[in-house]
């Protein structure tokens, strides 16, 4: 499909929220104090004030967020006593005394609107494991949804999304990280839908048994011809198709077989951090006849080539010293201490989430980039957005960038919202059509 038709179609969603931009002292009266105090209210630049007002009126729309593995790692999935208001407590529910990224209270602030909650469970379980195990995520998914009926609201479609921000609320959809959690059947794919599960990352970090993975020894050159046919039947049915952490030949094979556009729905750029599962620009480059959206991931080891480098040359001192001391653990460990203290590792910035966005925007344009942070699925978000109330500071970077009110607008929330309305317009094109009755063939 052509740009400017997307454009347009974004810009026409956009009304429903554009409100007039806010000037940098617009911004500022709110945070005076009342009349006769003393006045201390933090002044905003104008790129804040841009960034700020981009976000009032289109809010993040997030692709992956790991709270639902958060409840079940740290909780058992036993929530009915948890203050999801609040987690900056949950520090002693976690063995290296890390705190959730991610509460009601946060999200405002991060202006999150709507939220792909991921129910993720482990690549290496069994498959019949990893269904029963997807379908209790759901349900914990589903329960704190309705906890916090004020607050949260479960969205299926890209109306109920839109109408969930116009009324204040974080619009709550549910996304399956690895096609391991349907156990290889169509049948299960459809369920999961019909469960309210809206887009199926196709692998996890190990192949499936019809998709290579971008972390694994490849075994199918991409997709297989059941593959193919899974893409066919997640299109027909409006499962948007994420393909974050697939290969790149996976990548390609759907892009040649998909209907809608696809998503990632939490990577990077390969150009600017050579990490398997980034997005080289040879797929980049397709994703405007595809109408996709790449959106950005905030976990430091994807976007800082620098930690990349750090992180193979710690693995590598590890094993070498392993090799020098066997039988001997004690020292191993207190040598790695010593390299480690040698060799602090790179932080991850704000600056280099920004280099991805404009590294995507130089090869496939600014419609085909959205936000994916990852929050809650990795130790922390990079220096000065540790959790999810970090958007702010990422847009006011774009902002000093030059990026314009619209453009943070497509960004933040309406190419995401045209991806989802693609899905769903092909998936109604497809409704006289049989469901695929295919079966796995175990030997391809
Ligand atoms: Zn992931």
């Amino acid at each position: 499909m052509k740009t400017a038709a997307l454009f347009a179609s974004s810009c026409l969603i956009a009304g429903l929220f554009v409100s007039a931009p806010l000037s940098a002292q617009e911004t500022e009266g709110e945070n005076l104090a009342a009349p006769g105090a003393e006045v201390t209210a933090p002044t905003m630049t104008a790129e804040q004030a841009t960034a700020m007002a981009a976000l009032k009126a289109a809010p993040v729309f997030d692709g992956h967020n790991d709270v639902p593995f958060q409840l079940r790692g740290r909780f058992d999935n036993q929530i009915n006593a948890l203050d999801f208001n609040d987690t900056t407590g949950t520090g002693e529910t976690h063995p290296a005394g890390r705190v959730m990224h991610t509460d009601l209270a946060r999200l405002k602030t991060g202006m999150v609107g709507a939220q792909y909650w991921s129910v993720y469970v482990p690549a290496s379980l069994d498959e019949p494991e990893a269904v029963v195990m997807t379908m209790e995520q759901i349900d914990v998914t589903k329960r704190l949804i309705a906890r916090y009926p004020e607050t949260l609201q479960l969205a299926l479609t890209a109306d109920e999304v839109e109408s969930a921000v116009r009324e204040g609320k974080i619009a709550s959809m549910i996304g399956m990280e690895g096609g391991h959690s349907i156990g290889s059947s169509l049948g299960v794919l459809r369920q999961m839908y019909d469960l309210g599960a809206r887009y199926m990352t196709l692998t996890h970090s190990k192949n499936t048994p019809w998709a290579d993975s971008a972390t694994d020894a490849p075994q199918h050159n991409g997709l297989t011809d059941f593959g193919r046919a899974m893409i066919q039947e997640m299109n027909r049915i409006g499962m948007q198709v994420d393909l974050s952490h697939v290969s790149e030949k996976t990548m390609m094979d759907v892009l040649d077989t998909a209907k809608a556009p696809v998503i990632f729905s939490h990577s990077g750029a390969r150009a600017i951090n050579g990490h398997a599962r980034n997005v080289p620009d040879s797929v980049l480059a397709r994703l405007p006849e595809n109408g996709g959206v790449v959106m950005v991931v905030g976990l430091p080891g994807f976007l800082s080539e620098d930690m990349r480098q750090w992180y193979s040359q710690r693995q590598a001192e590890i094993a070498r010293l392993e090799a020098l001391y066997q039988g001997q653990p004690e020292l191993v460990t207190s040598r790695v201490e010593k390299w480690d203290a040698a060799n602090p590792d790179p932080t991850a910035t704000i600056s280099d989430m920004a280099d991805h966005i404009d590294h995507i925007r130089e090869v496939a344009g600014v419609e085909y980039i959205g936000i994916g942070g990852d929050y809650d699925g990795m130790p922390t978000g990079p220096e000065g957005m540790e959790d999810v109330t970090g958007y702010p500071a990422l847009f006011t970077e774009l902002a000093r960038r030059g990026y314009s009110q619209v453009e943070l607008e497509l960004i933040a929330f309406h190419n995401a919202m045209r991806a989802l309305r693609e899905a769903e317009k092909y998936a109604a094109s497809q409704r006289g059509a049989s469901p695929i009755e295919v079966l796995i063939d175990r030997e391809d």
